[in-house]
């Protein structure tokens, strides 16, 4: 028999998964989460009223699974490098890519570049509007959409992040946690509490609460402005049946992946650093044979045993490129998976394949 817990067993049937919530309820939590937000909030760059739609969307994206103190860095130097969209739909992907830098899922920068040239191209390099229009970019979803709309054009919308869905199920439905991602009923659940008035306050304030009170791990339960009310907190704070999805990183795929790629980018990062240096490209050996071009690694120094690689093509690399290429090949001795890893990359558009040789994309 599984055990439940008795809010769990009560939140089973189909109504009190999201149940209703007094309209007195709904406006205490409005006025403390917006107040608690107005003298609360970090001072985040992408906050400042002066920010471009642009710069919003960008914020959006990378803030996706990586933590804020680690987008605010790239997301400054993305700014200065490319303030418009039409900036970085002109931009060579291999260098958007290079400055993703480490923020993770390099894809969502292949999208971010694919939404600009769209956006460039078609839209005469206007951010669209509405949570709508925004939702038929590429590589937008509901929640980037509802939160550009709100937070970059004012647009009364339900933004609906992992943060404010925990907040809204341990307040109201007494879960611990909500289930991996949101359903239409939750949407519309979630949807009562959004006010007329100071809807984006209310939107950014709930997702702040979230990230800084009630947080995953370490809810402030103590602290906070909203105990009284709380469900979960007066029932005793249940743990929750929906498992808490951790993220392994060591000895992953996603690792050896971030790895390969880390070889490329320095490659790419040293090539053009010497272009600028030099003012013309450096020929390689790889690029004497025509079988490869400056910033491409030959596939055999990804893959062959040590004994066997030339150490010519060794030679060849520079500094920073051989520091990774070390640190990719003590991950793993499996030319096999590495292979088949190398293939993923290119098929998924975050390298390009140029004879026995590897690059970034152009
Ligand atoms: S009492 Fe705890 S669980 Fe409830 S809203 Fe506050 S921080 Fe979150």
């Amino acid at each position: 028999m599984t055990h439940r817990t008795p809010t769990e067993s009560r939140s089973s049937g189909a109504d009190c998964q999201f149940p209703p919530v007094a309209a007195d309820n709904v406006e205490r939590v409005r006025r403390t989460i917006i107040s608690w937000f107005e003298s609360a909030a970090r001072p985040l760059p992408w906050r400042d009223p002066d920010t471009s739609a642009w710069a919003i969307l960008v914020s959006e994206i990378m803030s996706q699974q990586t933590p804020v103190s680690r987008v605010e860095p790239r997301w400054r130097e993305w700014m200065d490098k490319w303030p418009t969209p039409v900036d970085l739909a002109r931009a060579p992907t291999a260098e958007v890519l290079h400055r993703w830098d480490r923020l993770g899922y390099p894809r969502r920068a292949l999208r971010l570049q694919e939404a600009a040239r769209v956006i460039a191209d078609e839209l005469d390099g206007q951010v669209p509007q509405t949570a709508v229009e925004l939702s038929q970019l590429p590589g937008i979803g509901s929640y980037t959409a509802a939160a550009v709309a709100s937070f970059a054009h004012g647009e009364r919308t339900t933004v609906l992040d992992t943060n404010v869905r925990r907040v809204l199920i341990r307040l109201f439905a007494g879960r611990e946690r909500p289930t991996p991602s949101p359903g239409r009923r939750e949407t519309e659940w979630a949807a009562q509490f959004v006010p007329e008035r100071d809807h984006v306050k209310w939107n950014a304030g709930i997702m702040e609460f979230g990230a800084l009170v009630c947080t995953s791990r370490n809810p402030q339960c103590d602290d906070c402005p909203l105990n009284d009310i709380c469900a979960w907190q007066q029932a005793g704070r249940p743990a929750s049946a929906v498992k808490r999805t951790t993220q392994k990183w060591a000895g992953t795929d996603r690792q050896l992946r971030g790895a390969i790629m880390d070889v490329l980018k320095s490659a790419h990062a040293e090539n053009a650093a010497n272009e600028e240096r030099t003012g013309h490209r450096k020929s390689t050996r790889l690029e004497e044979t025509g079988n490869g071009l400056p910033d491409a690694v030959s596939i055999d120094l990804f893959v062959a045993p040590t004994s066997q690689i030339d150490p010519d093509l060794l030679d060849s690399l520079g500094q920073a490129t051989s520091d990774s290429l070390s640190t990719m090949r003590n991950l793993t001795a499996d030319s096999t998976r590495v292979s088949r890893l190398i293939a993923d990359l290119v098929d998924d558009g975050l390298a390009e394949r140029h004879q026995d040789s590897l690059s970034l994309p152009r």
